[in-house]
């Protein structure tokens, strides 16, 4: 095959044209034969079988039957005629129905001649109905050439309308196959087809399009996705592994006198094994040659922070700067007061900057970053303004990385000659095999334990209508000296209502919560920071006992001593969302609650939201169902990564496919990293054809 042959603009193929061509580009994209060959079915319609009548249901699936139609009539409506056809078989009767073409198909249909009809099945009441209805006399039906697996391929309205049916489609990939003459390159190596008894490209190409059979197609769509997934990993490997060559890291080689100094003095508690296991692979990074990009997950609670700081330590001893970046004023603040006071008896600079900070603040701490001074910088984005410059900046950390774009991250790579070491935390736990797939060129590191002595936290789900029961459970723990959150939704598009809510609650709790018994702190996005940091302050002390919030403290907060989380409208949340604000309680050694009220009226995806959060405290559980309902879309980083782009595959239901290829993919670049083996020589033609296509989107950190 003519090696450009599929870059061919998708105009030149037979019964295309430039109108069509036109058409396929707008409505899916199509512009190349390999665009072409590429649209995959949806779904495919098995001719293989024959039902009868009684044998139907209504699952709206297709199906072909064989019978006669015994009488043919015209139906009148309010909202137009149809013509309606009784269809009999030897087991039972069914209607054919037709809303359009009724006089061609009145005039071309034969009554009580045998047919094979085609089409979905709905059910009215007792009756099954089959519109529009794909027909064959069975005479002809049995002499014609069959394809036994008939594709259904992805459609639009305007390509239906246009007359690029399912029909005219399958016809241009037949026409694509022919002038091809079913000839498409391997690009895979023989070891792997071999080993995972993978059929050739072609023979999965002519199967995707047009199966032989049921077992065709499983092997065709397994090779097709395995195929994708494996692209998309060499491209996330074959980057982590240039970016270790190619990138040069600070070197920290010492373990120096503040980190000692802390670790043997000031650590108020004793660290996880999994605390410890995850020092020591950063340790390991920050010493090697090359630069540190690497993901830290752990649940909320996980005891990320005194991480974070052992870390910062490190880098001061090796004479750096470091940084740690909230999303939040509120987080930043509080990380801020916290490393401070772990930090008391050291001999540590740190200094907060923020969007709140004063100018003339502003002015000194840019001077102490740059003549090296302060040691440790926290902040929100503020620290990436260009106008912060540090002296030396060793390592930046980043929390709660789902707040922070792409472009934000890259940013910090900018603030030192040679890049900083980065470390990014995130309490968002993404499954493990996704996140292998999403941060392929990130290094992972885990916390999969929380520290000793936590009590699971109670969840329970309760309906509105049980408010007072819920404010006098509220009563009795304030009365045992605890703190409480009442949280509410906070939504973009609906502000203004989300506002009113939250006010019209606290009013109602204040009236519930009399003063001088009871003082609520109130905490929303549209107050002042100052004014937060104040209410904020006051429920940290202990001065009041009940949080009345958005979810602007869903990350972050650390309050031990609040020991019940109320989430009101919690059906209009995410599941990892509801997660990380019952993260906030369960900080101390007292048992704790959260409570998630609803109105009566849930949705099914609610309801598993719901039930799920009742069930488990596991983060990563709770990950997996949120994958599952709402799809890798939503997810951090699933638009960087390709993985939105895949065809085929479909990175939840084909996991098992994707460790697959990611196993092999690190396998093929272990072996041969610049893939110069002969035998790689078709995943090599293959690899770059889609780098220089942008087939693979980038992924940039
Ligand atoms: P996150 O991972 O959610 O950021 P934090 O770092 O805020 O968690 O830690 C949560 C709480 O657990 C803090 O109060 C912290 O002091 C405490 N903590 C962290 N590690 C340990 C440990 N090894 N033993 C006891 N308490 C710990
Ligand atoms: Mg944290």
């Amino acid at each position: 095959m003519n090696p450009n042959f599929l870059q061919t603009p998708i105009a030149y193929l037979k019964g295309v044209g430039p109108n069509r061509a036109d058409i396929l580009k707008a409505e899916l994209g199509i512009e190349t034969y390999r665009d072409l060959l590429h649209l995959f079915p949806n779904r495919y319609l098995d001719r293989t079988s024959y039902y009868k009548i009684n044998q139907l249901q209504p699952s709206g699936a297709d199906v072909q039957v064989v019978g006669k139609i015994i009488h043919l009539k015209m139906v009148e409506q309010k909202r137009g005629k149809r013509l309606v056809a009784t269809f009999v078989d030897d087991t039972g009767q069914m209607e054919l129905v037709w809303f359009r073409g009724h006089k061609w198909i009145k005039d071309s249909i034969k009554i009580n001649e045998p047919y094979v009809v085609f089409g979905r099945v709905s059910q009215y009441g007792s009756t099954f109905s089959m519109p529009h209805p794909e027909m064959e006399l069975l005479v002809q039906h049995q002499q014609g050439l069959k394809i036994a697996m008939q594709p259904i391929y992805p459609s639009t309205e305007k390509l239906s309308a246009k007359g690029i049916t399912n029909r005219v489609v399958s016809k241009m990939v037949q026409q694509l196959f022919l002038e091809s003459r079913g000839l498409f390159p391997e690009s895979l190596s023989p070891n792997i087809l071999d080993e995972l008894r993978l059929i050739s490209k072609t023979e999965a190409l002519l199967n995707i399009h047009f199966p032989k059979n049921q077992e065709l197609l499983a092997r065709a769509q397994f090779r097709l996705k395995f195929e994708e997934l494996f692209f998309v990993q060499m491209q996330l490997i074959s980057k982590k592994m240039l970016r270790k060559q190619k990138i040069k890291g600070l070197p920290f080689e010492n373990v120096g006198e503040n980190f000692t100094t802390f670790f043997e003095n000031h650590l108020p508690f004793e660290l996880t094994e999994a605390q410890k296991r995850v020092i020591k692979e950063i340790r390991n990074d920050l010493g090697s040659n090359a630069q540190m990009n690497r993901l830290l997950q752990g649940d909320v609670g996980s005891g990320k922070t005194i991480v974070a700081l052992m870390c910062m330590l490190l880098a001061i001893d090796n004479g750096f700067q470091a940084c740690l970046m909230a999303p939040t004023e509120i987080l930043a603040t509080q990380h801020y007061n916290g490393l401070k006071e772990l930090l008391v008896n050291m001999d540590i600079k740190i200094a907060l900057l923020t969007g709140s900070t004063k100018k003339s603040e502003r002015t000194l701490l840019h001077n102490q970053l740059e003549n090296g001074n302060l040691n440790i910088l926290v902040g929100t984005h503020a620290v990436l303004e260009d106008k912060v410059q540090f002296k030396n900046l060793g390592l930046a950390i980043v929390d709660e990385q789902h707040r922070f774009g792409v472009a934000q991250r890259s940013k910090l790579w900018h603030k030192n000659d040679t890049p900083p070491h980065i470390l990014v935390m995130t309490a968002t736990p993404i499954p493990r095999t996704l996140a292998m797939s999403l941060y392929g060129d990130l290094d992972v590191s885990l916390i999969d334990e929380l520290p000793p002595g936590r009590k699971p936290v109670t969840t329970v789900h309760r309906f509105d209508n049980n408010r007072l029961k819920v404010f006098g459970f509220l009563k009795d723990e304030i009365k045992k000296g605890r703190q409480v959150y009442i949280v509410y939704p906070l939504i973009q598009e609906s502000e203004a209502m989300d506002y009113k809510d939250l006010m019209d609650g606290y009013e109602s709790i204040a009236r519930d919560f009399p003063q001088p018994e009871y003082q609520i702190s109130i905490v929303h996005g549209q107050m002042k920071p100052a004014d937060k940091d104040y209410e904020m302050e006051r429920f940290v002390k202990g001065e009041t006992q009940i949080m009345v919030a958005t979810t602007v403290i869903e990350v972050g907060v650390n309050v031990p001593n609040a020991s019940v989380m109320i989430i009101e409208s919690a059906e209009r949340f995410g599941l990892s969302q509801l997660h990380q604000l019952r993260g906030r309680v369960g900080r101390g050694a007292e048992q704790s609650f959260c409570i998630l009220m609803t109105g009566h009226k849930l949705s099914e995806d609610a309801k598993t939201r719901l039930q799920t959060m009742t069930s488990t405290n596991d983060g990563f559980e709770i990950a997996e169902v949120d994958l599952k309902l709402r799809g890798p879309g939503d997810l951090m980083g699933t638009q960087q990564s390709g993985l939105l782009a895949l065809k085929i595959a479909d990175i939840v239901k084909d996991n098992q496919i994707l460790q697959t290829a990611r196993y092999h993919a690190m396998q093929l670049l272990k072996n041969d990293p610049r893939l110069e083996k002969e035998e790689n020589a078709p995943v090599l033609r293959a690899f770059t054809k889609m780098m220089a296509n942008k087939t693979i989107w980038n992924y940039i950190s």
